[in-house]
């Protein structure tokens, strides 16, 4: 299918992928339409893609090898034994990710969208109007602009969502992810390479290093946990939102500490109650699903399509696979019918899947915790199968494979 006016809401990994799909795919006149101005488009923090699924998206031309990364070959899952320096591991397992910033990996798939696709940053789109053959879009500024199709990369919170499957939201997990980044790398153990996971009750907190993009490193952390019930710190996130670090409720964060001192073993608390306050911030965990990919002439693609808890590792990698599957439905179909439905047809199903299996990750890792001071290597193992025990041989920690077999 050649030619065609296109536009792309969101102009963040899922955003930039898609242009460059839809220009593989041979749209004629391709727009960005990002809300963000591009100063503030590094987000500073921490994305692991599993290292299969990324040898299958340099294949397709998506990720490529120069794209700053720190490799990680073995998570340790520890909990606090008194004062004992780094605690005690209760499991190991093979860790095979690399790690890379958000905003270098962003920065060098936005490199690789060709010159001829328009992006607009500051471009708010505030209406989706669909009809026969085309959607219009409206923005904040009053314009209005009418496309053969439009492209939801438009994230969890996604306008395009809205006007394809109305009401169809992202569902608070009834937890938080508070993260944070900080300089503070010298003297990691095993030089860097193993990833940690700080486990408590009631959570556990990721905790990896990243390419700082100057040939350095920083130190990216992700703490889960259900914020307090009591003294109003519970605040209302049933209504997608997120808490970024100006509007971080103190009191809230106050806890956090707490429990991280309390919790973690010495060094790993420090590690992370030194990280500086305005490298850290709040993200409320969400699950969503939709009924289809597309609808008339609207695709959804990455976390405007589906949004997997993160400790599945893979929310990225969903992203990029939506963009290969959309130029390879794009090449095969004759029709935009075709294209939409080839494209829905193949990624409905990944996106559902990896919703399900993080969410059993997410009961098993925070909502119901095991007696982690309990667990040895032979219990941990049996543990982790079970949260994967249901998924089909494709998908798993890290994403869904895109090779058969
Ligand atoms: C705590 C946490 C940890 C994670 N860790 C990992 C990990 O280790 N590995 C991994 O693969 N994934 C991870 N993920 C998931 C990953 O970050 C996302 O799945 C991925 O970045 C996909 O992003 P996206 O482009 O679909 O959405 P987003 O990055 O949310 O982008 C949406 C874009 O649309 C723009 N936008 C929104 N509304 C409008 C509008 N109306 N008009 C114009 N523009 C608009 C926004 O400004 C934004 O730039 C994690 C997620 C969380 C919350």
């Amino acid at each position: 299918m050649r030619g065609g006016s296109i536009a792309v809401v969101g102009g963040s990994i899922a955003g930039c992928a898609a242009a460059l799909a839809a220009s593989r795919g041979g749209a004629e006149r391709i727009t960005v339409l990002e809300r963000a101005d591009d100063r503030l488009r590094d987000r500073g923090v921490g994305i692991a893609l599993q290292s299969d699924r990324y040898d299958e998206l340099r294949e397709a031309g998506y990720v490529a090898p120069e794209m700053p990364w720190a490799p990680l070959t073995r998570r340790l899952w520890s909990v606090r034994d008194g004062e004992a320096e780094h605690g005690r591991v209760v499991g190991e397992q093979p860790f095979p990710f690399r790690a890379y910033s958000w905003g270098s990996l962003w920065s060098e798939l936005r490199r690789r969208v060709p010159g001829d696709v328009v992006h607009r940053s500051g471009a708010v789109v505030t209406g989706v109007e669909p009809d026969a053959d085309g959607v219009t879009l409206r923005l904040a500024d009053g314009h209005e602009e009418r496309f053969d199709i439009v492209i939801g990369a438009d994230g969890y919170r996604s306008v395009v969502r809205e006007a394809m499957f109305p009401g169809a939201d992202a569902a608070y997990a009834g937890y938080i992810g508070w993260r944070g980044t900080s300089s503070d790398v010298a003297d990691l153990p095993s030089d860097g390479e193993d990833a940690h996971n700080i486990v408590f009750p009631g959570g556990h907190c990721m905790i990896y290093r990243i390419p700082d993009g100057r040939g350095g490193h920083r130190l990216n952390w992700v703490l889960y946990t259900a914020p307090p019930e009591a003294d109003g710190l519970h605040p209302d996130l049933r209504t997608p939102t997120s808490l970024p670090p100006g509007r971080l409720n103190s009191e809230l964060t106050e806890r956090l500490r707490a429990l991280v001192a309390d919790n973690f073993p010495p060094y790993w608390a420090s590690r992370v109650l030194r990280t500086p306050a305005e490298t850290t911030f709040i993200q409320p965990i969400y699950d969503l699903e939709v009924p289809h990919y597309t609808s008339g002439r609207m695709v959804l693609v990455g976390d405007a399509a589906s949004v997997a808890r993160p400790h599945i590792g893979g929310g990225s990698v969903k992203a990029l696979q939506d963009a290969t599957a959309l130029e390879a439905a794009w090449k095969a179909g004759s029709s935009w019918k075709e294209v939409l439905e080839r494209y829905d047809a193949g990624r409905g199903p990944v996106g559902a899947a990896m919703v399900a299996l993080a969410r059993r990750m997410g009961d098993a890792q925070v909502e119901n915790t095991p007696d982690w001071t309990a667990m040895d290597q032979a219990g941990f193992d049996a543990w982790w199968q079970r949260q994967n025990s249901g998924s089909d041989r494709r998908s798993g920690f890290g994403g869904h494979s895109m090779k058969a077999g």
